[in-house]
């Protein structure tokens, strides 16, 4: 009798530890499942990452993933000992209030991620057949390839800005990180047209609260009216949709490495031209946005 009960004592004791191993078994493989969870959701674009400053006042939140087709990052280059060349001053026209009446509707053009050297140019060629001005939101490795477009660009007088240098969403990466995409691109920008850029805008409009902060020396802009002409490819439906959405003050996000925006350039041109709106940079949108409120 005592023999039995010692048996079923034992064989309790196994099927106990039998179930505490696969109970173990299971808690293992359910941590594991949470932290691939967990890692995947960090790595996940969510709206809630991107917070704006509150200046300019005019822009919106908007998050969307742009066209990744950009070339691989290269390198940090070999600091060289030849002098970078001096920032020229006043490369844009001298802003002068008397040239735009407060009650004029103004709007500013925008593109980002070039320049391309076939679209860009391109458009470059439609923006002068209408007389107007853009502003052009350069990616530093695309500047890097094609620094002749940028010297095309300050020429016929448009605006060149900071898209930072591989198109990093600022709100992912950290603040050395950030300055390195900042600094590096101004450095490409300086270099190719002796420009120095004061406009930054954000990759995805995605940046940390702390960045305008951080980088006091910059202007973080995102737009007003984005028709999502990358994403589309939709020529007619771009066109629809900024003449439809324009107002004065309004900021126009356009992308200029997509050959589908470059039909919808000069119908968005000529439509607002109608409609009685002067084209400006964005700097002196904002700077007759001031004037405004002063
Ligand atoms: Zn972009």
């Amino acid at each position: 009798m005592g023999e039995r009960r010692r048996i079923v004592w034992i064989m309790l004791v196994h099927q106990v530890e039998k179930r505490n191993i696969v109970l173990l078994l299971c808690l293992v493989a359910l941590l594991c499942l949470c932290a691939a969870c967990t890692l995947q959701d960090a790595q996940t674009d969510r709206p809630g990452d991107a917070v704006v400053s509150d200046p300019p006042p005019v822009v919106s939140i908007v998050i969307h993933t742009e066209p990744t087709d950009l070339p691989p990052a290269q390198p940090l280059p070999t600091p060289t000992e030849t002098p970078a060349p001096s920032p020229t001053p006043g490369f844009l026209p001298a802003f002068s209030a008397a040239d735009y009446p407060l009650n004029g509707k103004y709007i500013a053009l925008t593109f980002d991620d070039g320049p391309h050297d076939k679209y860009t140019r391109a458009i470059l060629e439609i923006l002068a057949e209408n007389n107007v001005v853009a502003t052009f939101f350069v990616s530093g490795r695309r500047a890097e390839q094609w620094p002749e477009i940028l010297k095309e660009m300050v020429a016929a007088g448009h605006e060149i800005g900071n898209h930072t240098y591989s198109h990093k969403g600022l709100a992912k990466i950290s603040t050395a990180q950030a300055r390195e995409q900042l600094e590096r691109t101004n450095a490409i920008i300086l270099a190719a047209c002796g420009v120095e850029a004061k406009l930054v805008r954000p990759p995805y409009g995605q940046m940390k609260k702390s960045i305008p902060e951080t980088f006091p020396e910059y202007t973080f802009v995102l737009w007003t009216i984005d028709p999502r002409d990358w994403e589309t490819k939709d020529t007619k439906g771009t066109i629809h949709h900024v003449l439809k959405k324009a107002k004065d003050g309004g900021i126009i996000l356009l992308h200029d490495i997509k050959k589908a925006t470059v039909g919808t350039v000069d119908p968005i041109v000529k439509g607002l031209l109608a409609e009685g709106y002067t084209f400006v940079t964005v700097s002196t949108l904002l700077a007759i946005q001031e004037l405004r409120e002063a």
